[in-house]
């Protein structure tokens, strides 16, 4: 019933796109197939989208290629404005007209992602506005593309650095932020005049093609942004083999992403990589308990555990372990599984029923080898999806389910003595996106922080993406950044000119 009044609205606003996009034009699969995406919370049907595969992908490559000859020649100050039109349109914010058409569009667009992920209302709106966030840095940022000039060695020559768009990108993202992992890309490639071909997941397309609209209402001409969806294997593969393709880049597990590094070898293409993490959350004695008790709630719980940075596994130093671990545990007990769409809940279903099949057998496996359940540990009366969130204590480092990422609401906490042990058991992993630490001690803080071997460190922290800040990992987490001004630089060439003869 209420997939069915939320679709009814969505439809109403137009927003609802079930056909791929390619050169402007929304499109059926050629072969006229279709997939269904389903609400994770009830199983119910939301919609059939397009099933594409390698030859709508070809013809969307070649779509955005003939785009950009246009797109990549506009002034920045041009893209800048269409950037900042799409996520723009007459909303009151600061007593200042703002034009944002993402966010003018928040509320359907969270709805959208509660339907489509899980997540509770309020965590998809916010994922709106962080999403819609990269669109207005970027817009600022195309503005701000600067070359270099060289002192040259030779007195008659002239040495500078032009800085140009790499071309055609090939954007994979995965269904956890269904809408913030395609701005963090399309943001920064369409800034610097690029343009693109999206993939995104099978399980959360309706999102990406909301967006799509909105960026097709906004300006954004046609063939720039293209959206492609269905068989992803097919469509990776046309992605990696088109010689028009200058860039992949992509979201998603370390597994699929090792395979499209390779891929992309053939072609020597640029290869941006955001992958999967291993967070530690390191609570030592010397801790705020109020403040590390927030910080791992919220590193841990968002989106019920589903995030490439959630916390998985809690480290906790033995003088703070008993206090830590009763208040945690009230916390958790706390914490509200249901349907996003119900007030008050802050965890919804897991994304479908092999995920929950993986948090099982990697409970099972640390119970079997002498983990206890502190809180938890098995699915939720609400059945579906629901996972309860859950605690286990006694866990060590060698354990599946420290070793591997959980992807569900469950926290593996791991007990230490000393700081050097802790950062031995955080950086014995090869993973390395993100870590935190909760200490009120200064030195160990800038210690630790140094010492971690990972790309984000949150102290006294859990919770701070943000367009401002570089996103990515160390080791297998990833190749590049996204976001802040250091993402600009994985969509750009740069070329070194010499002019002779000056002198
Ligand atoms: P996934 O299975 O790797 O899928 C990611 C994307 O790749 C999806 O669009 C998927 O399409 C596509 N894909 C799968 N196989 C492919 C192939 N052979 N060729 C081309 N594309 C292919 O990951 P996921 O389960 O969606 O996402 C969860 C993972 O993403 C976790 O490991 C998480 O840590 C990571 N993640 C990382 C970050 C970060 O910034 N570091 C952020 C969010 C998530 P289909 O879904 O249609 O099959």
């Amino acid at each position: 019933m209420e997939t069915e009044n939320v679709v009814a609205r969505l439809k109403s606003s137009g927003l609802l796109r079930t056909k791929g996009l390619i050169g402007g034009i929304w499109i059926d699969a050629y072969d006229g197939k279709t997939i269904e995406v389903y609400n994770p919370a009830n199983g119910e049907v939301i919609a059939s989208v397009a099933c594409m595969g390698e030859r709508e992908a070809k013809d969307a490559i070649t779509s955005a290629y003939d785009a950009f000859s246009h797109w990549s020649k506009l002034t920045a100050l041009d893209r800048s404005s269409r950037l900042r039109k799409w996520y723009q349109i007459s909303i009151i914010r600061y007593h200042v007209i703002l034009y944002n058409l993402v966010i003018e569009h928040k509320e359907e667009l969270g709805q959208l992602i509660t339907l489509e992920q899980g997540k509770p209302l309020k965590e998809a709106i916010a994922e709106v506005v962080y999403g819609a966030s990269f669109i207005e840095f970027f817009a600022e940022e195309a503005k701000r593309v600067y070359g270099d000039i060289l002192p040259s060695p030779l007195p008659d020559r002239r040495l500078f650095v032009l800085k140009q768009p790499v071309g055609v990108v090939g954007a994979i993202t995965p269904w956890n932020f269904p809408l913030a992992m395609i701005t963090r890309k399309v943001g920064p490639a369409l800034a610097c005049g690029c343009t693109v071909v999206i993939k995104p997941s099978e399980l959360t397309p309706l999102t990406a093609l909301a967006v799509a609209e909105l960026a097709l209402q906004s300006g954004i001409p046609p063939g720039v942004l293209n959206v492609v969806m269905g068989d992803a294997p097919n469509i990776g593969k046309s992605l990696l083999e088109s010689p028009k393709v200058r860039k992949i880049t992509f979201t998603g597990s370390t597994a699929v992403g090792k395979k499209l590094m390779a891929g992309a070898a053939e072609t020597v293409k640029k290869v941006s990589l955001e992958l999967g993490g291993n967070a530690p959350c390191i609570i030592f004695d010397d801790a705020d308990l109020e403040v590390a008790l927030k910080g791992s709630l919220a590193t841990k719980f968002r989106n019920a555990g589903q995030t490439c940075v959630c916390a998985n596994r809690l480290l906790v130093q033995e003088g703070i372990y008993d206090k830590f671990i009763n208040a945690f545990s009230n916390a958790v007990q706390n914490l509200k599984v249901g349907n996003g769409f119900n007030e008050g809940v802050t965890q919804g279903p897991l994304i479908n029923e092999a995920a929950v099949q993986k948090v099982e057998t990697l409970v099972q496996d640390a119970i079997s080898k002498g983990a206890k359940i502190v809180v938890g540990g098995k699915r939720h009366n609400l059945g579906f999806t629901f996972y309860e969130p859950t605690i286990i204590g006694d866990v060590r480092n060698e354990m599946l389910i420290a070793r591997q990422e959980i992807f569900g609401p469950v926290t593996p906490v791991i007990r230490f003595k000393t700081e050097e042990e802790a950062i031995q058991i955080a950086n014995d992993t090869d993973s390395g996106l993100a870590a935190y630490m909760f200490t009120n001690n200064i030195q160990r803080s800038w210690r630790v922080t140094e010492a971690l071997e990972y790309g984000i460190v949150g102290v006294n922290e859990g919770l701070f993406s943000s367009e401002v800040a570089p996103f990515g990992g160390f080791k297998q987490s990833g190749l590049g950044r996204e976001g802040s001004k250091y993402g600009l630089d994985e969509y750009l060439e740069i070329k070194c000119v010499c002019m002779g003869n000056m002198g």
